[in-house]
């Protein structure tokens, strides 16, 4: 088995997760590697609602192998309403991908100065106008101040319930940012998943206990979010539910390891599947170079318990996310192109338990 790095979210000052750091990060705006061909709501458009997709995360990753990919970001994004959350169901999730040589147009050759004074001059604002909210292309202004800029009208709509009306005649008002409708920012930091000083010294014993309880729960309510809680449910439905998906046994061992982990980075390696129901049959080709794709990283359930607590997010849930991109890393023509998301859930369990016991 190869080595796989995890990823866990930290708190952090904001300036560090500016593109000119390029970071690794989940919520806030999607820090944009290239600053002149930034995705709009149509490159991340939900398959549902069709509303542009909300910003996720994103992971900074580059190939050293090729110069091309000195500097390379996967962005993921997701469309929360609660009408667009469906079980084992993708279509409300976009992923982009993004390189730069190190040589570009935007960078210095050399690496950046972590001090938040350093070329505080490399902001997208002198390339790309983006959305207020949600930090996409924005090709459209509020028409009354023109001092906002929106990447589709219903973005406009939502600024303006949620306090554009209020500060669109008085531009000396200060406008919030990041934005109350984006997920909350962390940092998105990563470790080997052997590494000696993560481990965590638990009682084999108690270990089995204390995750038989967080999985009673998780089958129980058929969210994988709830992987983290504590409170308790029926013991012999488990017993049975356990004995029909050994894959499930063996994502809880390896992600009790670490249980805070949000990420799984396995660049050419397989995903660790939450079930062994609805895992995909074949990965379809990259649409920019026709090559294969691989797998390249998961975004586990836990991500779920740092979202924010906003009502809205309440309807989002998944056991794995899946991502797969072009083996080549090609470049893509229009500055990004789109990769390949899968969406696993847990409840193709509950769905053969509840047929089991009727
Ligand atoms: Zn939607
Ligand atoms: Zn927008
Ligand atoms: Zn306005
Ligand atoms: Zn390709």
């Amino acid at each position: 088995m190869g080595e796989v790095d995890i990823g866990f979210v930290e708190e952090c000052e904001r300036w560090r997760l500016q593109s000119r750091f390029f970071p690794s990060k989940v919520g806030g705006e999607p820090a944009w590697l290239d600053l002149k061909n930034v995705p709009g709501a149509e490159d991340v458009q939900c398959g549902t609602c069709g509303d542009p997709c909300v910003f996720l995360c994103q992971v900074y990753a580059p190939y050293f192998a090729n110069d091309a990919t000195f500097h390379r970001t996967i962005f993921v994004f997701v469309c929360k309403k609660s009408e667009c959350c469906k079980e084992n169901y993708g279509g409300n999730l976009k992923v982009i991908r993004e390189q730069l040589g190190r040589k570009n147009e935007f960078y210095p050759f050399d690496a950046p100065e972590e001090r938040e004074d350093w070329r505080p001059d490399l902001t997208i604002d002198k390339w790309t106008k983006t959305c207020h909210v949600c930090g996409l292309s924005a090709p459209s202004k509020c028409a009354k101040c023109r001092e906002v800029s929106y990447c589709c009208k219903s973005h406009q709509v939502i600024d303006w319930k949620t306090g554009h009306k209020e500060i669109c005649n008085d531009p000396s008002k200060k406008l919030e940012s990041p934005h109350k409708f984006l997920f909350s920012e962390l940092e998105l930091i990563t470790e080997s998943e052997n590494s000696e000083d993560s481990e965590e010294e638990v009682d084999e014993v108690e270990r089995e206990k204390r995750e038989m309880e967080k999985f009673k729960l998780m089958v129980k309510t058929g969210k994988a979010g709830t992987l983290q809680s504590e409170k308790d449910v029926d013991g012999d439905l488990m017993k049975m539910v356990e004995d029909e998906d050994e894959v499930f046994t063996e994502f809880r061992n390896r992600v009790d390891k670490h249980p805070d982990q949000v990420l799984r980075y396995d660049r050419g390696g397989s995903p660790l599947y939450i079930s062994a129901h609805n895992q995909p049959e074949s990965i379809p080709k990259c649409e920019e170079c026709g090559g294969d794709r691989q797998f390249e990283f998961q975004i586990m359930p836990q991500l779920l318990n740092y979202l924010g607590s906003s009502e809205d997010v309440k309807d989002l849930d998944w056991g794995v996310l899946a991502i797969f991109t072009c083996k080549n890393s090609c470049i893509p023509k229009s500055g990004y192109c789109s990769e390949f998301i899968w969406k696993q859930d847990i409840v193709g369990s509950k769905k053969s338990l509840s047929i089991k016991n009727s």
